[in-house]
Order: C-alpha cells, then structure tokens, then sequence
C-alpha cells in the first residue's frame, strides 16, 4: 500500500527499518531476558538524530510531529516493542513541555531531548489512580520560591533512566482534577529518588519504576503552564502519544507477521510447506488485513493530528485500539503458526505475543478508549 509519505518521512522511517533491522533484532532476545536498557541503541538513535523526529527545529529537532513519531517508534517496535519504548517513553515525557512549556522551559528541555543527551518520562499514575486518574494524591505544596512535592508515582516507564520527568501533581484538594497541576522535575532535585523497579510480563528492555517525592523541592519555575491545569495538560499530551501506542502496537505485529510467513514458507509437514495448508493461508491472510487497517488508520490519524485539528481524541483513541486488538490477535496467531517453536523462547514470535498485551493497557486501557470514544460520538450526535 502506497502511504504517500514525503521524501524526508520516508527517509526517517528507512533509517529507523535500518537500526531495527541491524542494531535492534539481533539483541531484542537477550534484552528481553536479561531486563536489559538498551543504552546503546540510544545512543545509535542519538546519533543518527531520530531522537528529535517530533522536536521543533528551533529547539534542535527535525521539526516532525506525530507522524514522524510513529514512523520511528513502528520501525523500531518490528525488531523490540521494549527497546522502541525508551524513545516512546521520552516523547510521552516530552509532550507537555512540547505543548505546554514556555520558551524558556522548551529552551532548556528540548535541544536535550532532541540530541539524545536526555530522556524523559512522565508520571501520572499511582497505586490507587490508574484509569481514574483523577483521584491522584500526590501533592505540590507551594513554598516561597518552591514547589515541594509528596508522593509516590507508580509504573513510570523510563523511570530511574530519565533525566526530565513530567509530574502531575495536586496544588488544591478542594478542586478535584481541576486542582491538578504539571510540572517538571529533574533527576537529582532534593527529596526526589526512585523506588521498586518491576519484573514484568513483556517490554522487558524498557524500565518500569516508581517516582518517589519526600519533600522534593523544585523551583516555582518549573510549573507548566498554569496551577489548575495538570488535568488538561495530561489529557492533552495523551490525546498526541497513543498514536505512538498505536504505532507500537502495529510494529510489533508486523514483525510477528513476517516472522510468522517466513516459518510458513519453509516449515513442512504432510510432505509440503505449511503454507500450502489454506488454514494458514486464511490466518496470514486475516493478519494482513488486520495489520494494515491498523496502519491506515494510524496514519490517518496521525496526518488529521499534525494538520492542527482541534478534536483529536476519538481518532487517537480508535487507533490505539484498533492497533493494539491487532498486536495481540496477531502475535498469538504467529505463535500459533510456529506451532510449539512458536513456543519456545529461541524463537521471537513468543516475546512479540508477550510485549504486544502491554498496549492494550498502557496510555490508557482500551475499556477507557471505547469510553472515550463513544463520549465523543455522543458529543457529535448532540452538537448536530
Ligand atoms: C509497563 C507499564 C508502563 C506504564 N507506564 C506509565 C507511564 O510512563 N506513566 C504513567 O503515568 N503511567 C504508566 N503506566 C500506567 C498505566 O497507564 C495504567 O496501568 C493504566 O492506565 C491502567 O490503570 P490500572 O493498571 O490501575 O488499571 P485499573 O484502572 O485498576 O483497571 C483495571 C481494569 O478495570 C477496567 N476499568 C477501570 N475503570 C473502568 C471503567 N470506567 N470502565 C470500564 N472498565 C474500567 C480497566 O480497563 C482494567 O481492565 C504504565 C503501566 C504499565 C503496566
């Protein structure tokens, strides 16, 4: 399918195909295993400038968007939907200052964002407030030229690898999520440390930590936007990001796919290849179509965002949905078409089924996506 990608889409997305195929495949297994954080190919994707896809020119990036994002983030999610997230992570860390800095913040962040010098993460959810997000209990305090901060925040991808941490954080109890506020907090602000690092299921190259906040005191300075809108600012950010879910998603079920068709053509059984048999043919058939309805409207999606549409949540929660049902459909149906090498760890299809479950969840489940959805469908049907 032709995807009219412009020239220099097209090129940031052959160089990420590249570094997948050559940096990021031959290690996925052993990073997987080992809960390894891939520094390295950080450091590769740094070097090549992928870094700042979505970053504006004047502050050091390329001067993409959300596009260029998930082009980037596919890529590398064929070879590791784990390794892909340490640049996923950053952009979802990024994204508030991105949207809602002031020159001077963007200024500080985002050229070191950009180079790759920097990570970033963004902290939200906690023990008791995953997909009711608004009952957070993290508190920032203002104290003369200080915010000092209280809380812990859990399941913060890259946390402990970052430097530059979005915190949502309560400035005003009476108000509920209107009481909410954003802020940036660095590695090495006092009273800041890190907590449990999980063991999961999948992603296991990407580093999952609690944020811990004992009387953090961070420069007033740091307060995004205005006290009041850490809600907005959140949503926002994530109405931009779950594309990128979405292009991870996809990504990891390409890469099953591919795996699977190659086992298909070589494996035999019955004295030919399994994939004369055309219950496999139908399954590689049913995965193809799946893979590229996602992909449509990925892109789609990410074109009606970068054009600077107003209403983006609906589209952006379709196709996190839509992309991440397929992720998992696909992935256990490549495992079921390796049959038990599918199995096996010696094989990648085992890890894809494993990682792809995460994008189902994270950013938001996909019960709260059809939520979403269906909210802003009856929205449209009173506002006709
Ligand atoms: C590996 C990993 C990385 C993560 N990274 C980050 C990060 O970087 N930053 C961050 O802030 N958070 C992060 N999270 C948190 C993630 O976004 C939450 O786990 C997610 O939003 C769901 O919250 P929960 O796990 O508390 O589930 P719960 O909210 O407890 O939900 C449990 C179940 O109930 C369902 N449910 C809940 N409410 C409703 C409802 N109203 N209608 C229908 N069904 C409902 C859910 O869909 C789910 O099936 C991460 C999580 C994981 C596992």
């Amino acid at each position: 399918m032709n995807y009219f990608l412009t020239e220099e889409q097209q090129m940031i997305k052959d160089l990420a195909a590249k570094i997948a195929d050559e940096k990021i495949a031959p290690v996925a297994i052993e990073y997987d295993e080992e809960g390894k954080f891939p520094h390295d190919i950080v450091k590769i994707l740094a070097d090549s400038d992928l870094c700042g896809v979505y970053v504006p020119e004047e502050y050091g990036g390329l001067g993409g968007g959300t596009f260029e994002m998930a082009l980037v983030v596919e890529q590398l999610s064929r070879a590791c939907g784990g390794i892909a997230l340490a640049f996923a992570g950053t952009g979802l860390g990024a994204f508030p200052i991105l949207l809602f800095g002031n020159d001077e913040q963007k200024k500080k962040h985002l050229p070191d964002i950009a180079s790759g010098k920097k990570l970033a993460a963004f902290g939200l959810t906690e023990a008791n407030a995953g997909s009711d997000a608004a009952g957070i209990q993290t508190k920032a305090d203002l104290d003369g030229d200080h915010y000092v901060l209280n809380g812990t925040k859990q399941w913060i991808t890259n946390g402990g690898e970052a430097d530059i941490y979005t915190v949502i954080a309560c400035t005003d109890k009476t108000r509920g999520a209107r009481g909410f506020s954003a802020f940036i907090v660095e590695k090495g602000a006092p009273g800041f440390s890190f907590g449990k690092k999980e063991n999961k299921m999948g992603i296991r190259a990407s580093c999952t930590a609690e944020l811990v906040f004992e009387d953090c005191r961070i420069p007033k300075e740091n307060l995004l936007a205005k006290e009041g809108m850490g809600f907005i600012v959140a949503m926002k950010t994530l109405d931009r990001t779950r594309p990128g879910v979405a292009a991870q998603a996809l990504g990891i079920a390409q890469g099953a796919f591919d795996a699977a068709i190659k086992y298909a053509r070589t494996r035999v059984q019955f004295g030919q290849t399994i994939d004369s048999f055309q219950a496999i043919q139908h399954m590689l058939a049913d995965m193809s179509i799946q893979i590229e309805a996602s992909r449509s409207l990925l892109y789609q999606t990410c074109r009606h965002i970068d054009s600077g549409a107003k209403h983006i949540s609906k589209e952006s929660a379709m196709c996190k949905v839509m992309a991440s049902d397929t992720a998992m459909k696909v992935t256990t149906d490549a495992v079921q078409i390796l049959g038990g090498y599918g199995y096996m760890k010696e094989y990648p299809v085992e890890k894809m089924m494993r990682d792809a479950k995460i994008t189902q969840i994270y950013e938001g489940t996909n019960q709260i996506q059809r939520n979403i959805i269906a909210l802003e469908l009856i929205k449209e049907q009173i506002s006709r």
